[in-house]
């Protein structure tokens, strides 16, 4: 049975005129919108007390476990108004099934997809004028779940929280006029075989901190990451798949080995590039093709995707002791962002169904 929703208003809302400043410029993950939504498990009484409610800190025993061995998941997917005034999510299912999935392996409980997507739903629809209207804004929904049990005895959770804040989102980057530079890890792996690699949990993250720091120190934005057993396959990068463009028509992204994040965009992706005339390819990439494909202008663009940035073009790849330069323009993922992100927007007809109607 679906979850009945209480709804608890805020008695202070954001005044109009702070809102109008916040939605002029909102950044990413800066500000969060009224509301949230909690929801709270145990085995005996399954999923209960769902609730829309003032947004607000939470107090948390110190004793909690999320605080001491990591069980945390999350999602991200972005809310877009429409021209004809509605507000629709992108494939918000497939991330419920994410979710699902992500729980599975961090022993959490599986929400229900249908109430994933009605808690988006709920708080979208309470927050309504947190939706951003300019150009490619947008409004980031973060589901996470957390483990909060109280106790230090190692063990799954047997009292479990979802909740989904909102942040209202600018452009990552205009129309792909920045490249980012990205840094090859060496020294770190980010997922190994049997590991979370293919889970969205905060630990993945964790795990990838120190890494970035070193792409940073190296005048980087982001870091990439190989395989973990022969530290030659290219897998992703801390946040995001990526994709390569050749210059005979293909258009390659790492494949699916367990250890990758199956992102909603790279999926997208595939469909979209088809549609514009690339032959996609699903297989293993070795860096050195990277390497050697950037030199002899045979890899014409790479770059990366993710629902925050949606795609990020890559200039340089640097490693200790060398890098490689790709060219400036970016004309093929030029087009799938414009495809992608008109498609998101309302602006262009959504032959698969994607767009997702906030009701
Ligand atoms: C979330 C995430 C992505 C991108 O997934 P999208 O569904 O496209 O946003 C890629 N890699 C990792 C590690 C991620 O956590």
């Amino acid at each position: 049975m679906a979850l009945e929703f209480s709804v608890e208003p805020t008695p202070t809302p954001t005044p109009p005129g702070r809102l109008e400043e916040i939605l002029a410029a909102p950044g990413f993950g800066k500000h969060y919108t009224d509301h949230m939504v909690t929801v709270r498990w145990t085995p005996a009484t399954g999923w209960y007390d769902a609730r829309v409610r003032p947004y607000g800190p939470l107090e948390i025993d110190p004793a909690t476990h999320i605080f001491h061995y990591g069980q945390s998941i999350f999602e991200g997917f972005k809310a877009y108004s429409q021209p004809d005034g509605g507000i629709a999510t992108f494939r918000p299912e497939v991330n419920g099934a994410r979710f699902q999935r992500s729980a599975e392996r961090l022993a959490l409980p599986p929400l229900p997809i249908e109430d994933f997507v009605d808690a988006a739903d709920k708080l979208i629809r309470q927050d309504a004028v947190w939706v951003p209207t300019r150009g490619e804004d947008s409004l980031y929904l973060r589901p996470f779940m957390i483990a909060t049990e109280v106790g230090l005895g190692v063990r799954p959770a047997q009292d479990v929280t979802f909740m989904v804040i909102a942040s209202p989102a600018g452009a990552y980057f205009a129309a792909g006029d920045k490249q980012v530079a990205i840094w090859l890890s060496e020294d770190y792996t980010r997922a190994a075989p049997g590991g979370t690699g293919a889970a969205k949990c905060g630990g993945n993250y964790a795990a990838s901190l120190v890494a970035q720091q070193e792409a940073i120190e190296n005048g980087c934005e982001q870091v990439l990451f190989l395989d973990a057993v022969e530290r030659r396959w290219v897998e992703e990068l801390g946040g995001m798949n990526l994709w390569l463009v050749f210059d005979d028509g293909r258009i390659v992204t790492p494949e699916l080995t367990g250890t990758i994040l199956e992102g909603v965009t790279r999926d997208a992706i595939k469909t979209i590039a088809a549609e514009l005339g690339r032959d996609v390819e699903e297989r293993r990439v070795d860096i050195d093709e990277w390497r050697k494909g950037v030199d002899t202008g045979q890899i014409t663009e790479v770059f990366a995707c993710g629902t925050a940035a949606v795609i990020a073009s890559i200039g340089d790849l640097r490693w200790r002791g060398g890098q490689v330069r790709l060219p400036e323009a970016t004309p093929v993922a030029g087009a799938i962002r414009t495809a992608l992100v008109d498609l998101q927007h309302g602006r262009v007809p959504d032959p698969h169904n994607w767009l997702h109607r906030v009701p």
